[in-house]
Order: C-alpha cells, then sequence, then structure tokens
C-alpha cells in the first residue's frame, strides 16, 4: 500500500514531531500571556538575545548548550527539549502503529495539542482557547476528510464528531456545575469546557463519557495521593511558623487543574476506550 520504506517513515515522523514539538513549546509559553506565537522568533527571555537558527534546532541545541544561554548564561528549562521530544516520540509511535497513514496523522495531532493542553493547565491553571478551537476544527475537519478516504478507523464518523463536541462540553459543564452547588465555589473553568468539545469531537459522545469519567478517576487518586497531604504538609508547616497567632490557618481545598487529568484520560480513551466500554458492560 505504501512505497515509504517503513524505517524512513519514521525517522521522517520523528524529525517532523520534533519540529512541531518546537513549536507546541512556544505555544505553552506564549499563549497564557496572550502572545503571538508567530512573531517575535524566539529569543532569550534574560537578555533577549535572538536565536540564531543553530540555537534553535530541536533538543540537539538545548544539548549542546547545555542548558544555557549562548549570550548570558542563564539556564533554559529543561521542559524545551522534554516537550520536543514526546511529541517526536509521540509522532514516531503514531507512524509505528498506524503506517504513514492520515490516521496517524490525526493521532499524533491529537495527542500533541492534549499534551499542550496539559502543560499550560498545570503551570498556569488555564487552557489557551489556542489548543482548543484548533483541536476543534481540525476533529471536525478530518472526520469528514477522513469519511471520504474510508479511513475510519479510531476516530468518531462526521455525525459522531458534531453529536460528540456537543456531548463531551455538555457533561463537562453538568460535572463543573455539580462541583460548584457541593463546594460553593468556581470548580471548573471555560478551558474545561472547550477541552471536552474538542475532545468529543475527535471521540464521538460515548467515548467523551468513558473521557470524563476517567480523568475524574485520575484526578481523585491523584489528589487524593499526591494534592492533599502537600496541602496538609504546608498547613502544618504553617501551623509551627505561626503558633503564637490565634487559631489554626484556614485549611484552602487546592484547585484541581481538571485539564492535567482529562487530557491523558482522552488519549487512553481513543486506544482503549472501547475495549474499556465492553469490559464493563460484558453479560
Ligand atoms: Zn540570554
Amino acid at each position: 500500500m505504501n512505497s515509504v520504506p517503513p524505517l524512513l517513515a519514521q525517522i521522517y515522523a520523528f524529525l517532523v514531531g520534533a519540529c512541531i514539538g518546537s513549536f507546541l513549546n512556544v505555544c505553552i509559553v506564549r499563549w497564557p500571556h496572550e502572545r503571538s506565537v508567530l512573531r517575535p522568533r524566539s529569543r532569550c527571555p534574560q537578555c533577549g538575545n535572538q536565536l540564531a537558527w543553530f540555537e534553535n534546532v530541536p533538543v540537539v541545541s538545548w544539548l549542546a548548550l547545555r542548558g544555557r544561554c549562548r549570550c548570558c548564561d542563564e539556564q533554559i528549562s529543561v521542559m524545551y527539549p522534554l516537550v520536543e521530544l514526546v511529541v517526536a516520540l509521540g509522532w514516531l509511535l503514531s507512524v509505528r502503529y498506524f503506517g504513514p497513514s492520515f490516521t496517524a496523522f490525526r493521532v499524533a495531532v491529537f495527542g500533541t495539542v492534549l499534551l499542550g493542553v496539559a502543560m499550560t493547565d498545570v503551570r498556569h491553571y488555564l487552557i489557551p482557547d489556542g489548543f482548543t478551537l484548533f483541536g476543534l476544527g481540525f476533529a471536525l475537519v478530518t472526520s469528514v476528510i477522513a469519511f471520504f478516504r474510508g479511513e475510519t478507523l479510531v476516530f468518531a464518523t462526521p455525525y459522531d464528531a458534531l453529536v460528540g463536541a456537543c456531548a463531551g462540553a455538555g457533561m463537562i459543564a453538568i460535572v463543573g456545575w455539580l462541583g460548584e452547588v457541593m463546594t460553593k465555589r468556581e470548580a471548573m473553568g471555560l478551558g474545561d469546557v472547550t477541552l471536552m468539545a474538542f475532545v468529543g469531537a475527535a471521540l464521538g459522545p460515548t467515548r467523551a463519557l468513558i473521557t470524563v469519567f476517567l480523568g475524574a478517576a485520575i484526578g481523585a487518586v491523584a489528589f487524593a495521593g499526591v494534592v492533599i497531604p502537600i496541602a496538609l504538609i504546608r498547613r502544618g508547616h504553617a501551623r509551627e511558623q505561626t503558633e503564637l497567632a490565634l487559631g489554626s490557618p484556614p485549611f484552602e481545598t487546592p484547585l484541581v487543574p481538571f485539564g492535567v487529568f482529562l487530557a491523558p484520560a482522552a488519549l487512553l480513551t481513543l486506544f482503549w476506550g472501547d475495549a474499556l466500554l465492553a469490559w464493563l458492560t460484558r453479560a
């Protein structure tokens, strides 16, 4: 079917993925501050030195410069090469499992956008519209293209994509509203709603529902195992420091960046959602 040698296709996918990952870094860093991702060109945030092409090669430049700016010696976050590497490996794996196909391209883009969502949500507690609106448009348009190409693997049909977008957004809005009623504070942002519109368009309504449940489950485990203990330790520490103060410091429930859990849940559901559903509803 394909005349491209598999190994060459995989190397090509890895290199394209590394460049996409490099651009994803720009989106992760700039979109939360509502800055353009197209201009200006990348510079050192410390000394403003505009990066030359050889300082901008994914992964390689960071390693060659040992994680420091060439001009001012400022440390460059390890996030940059890691994101580039993860996206490059994601694109390689997509081509490995789905061949050099349109489906592989869609899976790779889906995973890339979800990584961007998780990164900005964990760093800034927000999900830029750039990711979710692009993802929603991409999912809808490619569902139509795939339909006419006869590639019906993995993703939702055009009809399911439309229904899924509405269902995903609606479900997460209800979950957020319930959370607000129970905790009496804003539990979920609009970013989670647009995220689930995008995920629903890619996966269809049934798997959008699975994603919300799976994301909540992953979130609950992480919340109980990591976030609350850390908050309690901090509270104990604060109490020691204010032993003369009246009363104990108030225990603030930490805000949960739900997108951090929805993003991996969506990716897991893309591959194993149907199997999970079959197992849950087995006779
Ligand atoms: Zn610098």
